[in-house]
């Protein structure tokens, strides 16, 4: 089996773990027959540069049995590997066509997890002093990798990952019986975190996790929390939420995906506390302890909270209208400029310069008028 095919199978296989704002490329590419836009992903770095990113399995061997993965020790595939030279070469060779800028590499655990991360890292040692490669690598640390094996990705990769998958010690046995989550997915975060707090200059783009949502029965108002204090005390870049999809063959085969909304309220959440400064005390669960699927968790905390608005734009902090619903970080700044260069800012402006201004016209007010009827607020567009 060639570069390319091997290629065909880990590409896809890698599919399930998220690296970055990655969605498919659009573009075809084909080499060798092989439509490459499918493994090849337009990411966004945490700086704004623009990379292209391969995501690959060193190998889909794996002796862990996570019930929710199409390659765990419980299904049947063909099961294939590369080798640290092999995977670094092909690599090269797809970077030098200019297919692809930077590099997510992940694995399953292939016999024995130090091994495989030993293989994983030497794959990017080679791409550093061999082929002198300075751009993007995002490299997946195993569960059960050693300390050593650490210090090493974190002094090698631009960002790193563990992923803790759920939220709690007392779901891990559901989808997992060998994972540890104190000690192995969470203690390594711990760890990262400890290690980019002395050493700064190393992992420029930080360090990520992911939980696969609805896979083990866990709450929204879990993940979340677990977000929080990731981001607080962790200092974490990122947290990536997967809604979870049956995967034929495997023990969960037959049980209900999680509906895509429930990923999305995830993220709407996460950015609140994230972007926007909210606390987890201002973020509305129900009584199951879900965020709700009807409405987004900013609307909500504005309806509970009506005695804060109206919010005067002409007037209003970048806190207070960030607070308001349709108006996010991009578009609060944006209204500052606006007031900067504008000495009477208007309704029309706004709503001709923001696209979601619609949204925030029931909570300000501009130039000390409220915008309350609908025939005033339809007739803007
Ligand atoms: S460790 Fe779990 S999630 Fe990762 S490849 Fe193995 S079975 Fe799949």
């Amino acid at each position: 089996m060639d570069f390319f095919d091997k290629v065909k199978l880990l590409g896809e296989q890698a599919k399930f773990d998220l690296c970055g704002d990655c969605f498919v490329s659009k573009e075809i590419r084909r080499v060798k027959d092989i439509n490459l836009s499918q493994w090849i992903y337009p990411t966004t770095l945490p700086d704004g540069k623009k990379v292209r990113l391969l995501k690959i399995l060193m190998s889909n061997i794996c002796e862990n049995d996570c019930a929710y993965c199409p390659v765990s020790s419980l299904t049947k595939v063909p099961r294939i590997s590369f080798s640290a030279e092999e995977l670094a070469a092909g690599f090269m060779r797809l970077h030098r066509a200019r297919l692809v800028s930077g590099l997510f590499l992940s694995s399953g655990v292939k016999y024995n997890p130090e091994r495989t991360m030993q293989e994983m890292l030497d794959t990017v040692a080679i791409l550093r002093r061999k082929y002198n490669f300075r751009g993007y690598i995002h490299l997946k640390i195993l569960p059960g990798a050693s300390l050593q094996s650490l210090e090493t990705a974190f002094k090698l990769a631009s960002r790193v990952s563990v992923n803790l998958e759920v939220p709690d010690e007392k779901y891990i046995e559901k989808i997992s019986s060998y994972k540890n989550f104190a000690e192995d997915l969470l203690g390594k975060l711990k760890v990262i975190s400890y290690l980019k707090k002395n050493n700064p200059s190393y992992l420029r783009d930080g360090f990520t996790t992911q939980f696969v949502v609805g896979a083990a029965g866990e709450k929204d108002v879990e993940i979340i929390s677990r977000t929080y204090e990731l981001y607080r005390s962790l200092r974490l870049s990122r947290v990536y939420y997967s809604a979870f999809q049956p995967v034929l063959g495997t023990p969960l085969e037959n049980s209900p995906s999680t509906p895509p909304i429930r990923e999305v309220r995830l993220y709407q959440a996460d950015f609140l506390l994230r972007r926007y400064g909210f606390r987890i005390d201002e973020i509305f669960f129900n009584e199951e302890g879900n965020l709700s699927t009807l409405e987004d968790p900013k609307t909500i905390w504005a309806n509970r909270h009506l005695d804060f608005f109206p919010v005067e734009i002409g007037s209003a902090t970048y806190e207070e209208l960030i607070r308001v619903p349709g108006i996010g970080p991009k578009s609060a700044r944006k209204i500052l400029a606006l007031r900067k260069g504008i000495s009477h800012l208007d309704l029309e402006t706004l709503c001709l310069r923001i696209p979601t201004f619609r949204r925030a016209l029931p909570y300000i007010t501009v130039r000390g008028k409220k915008p309350v009827t609908m025939a005033e607020i339809k007739a803007l567009f």
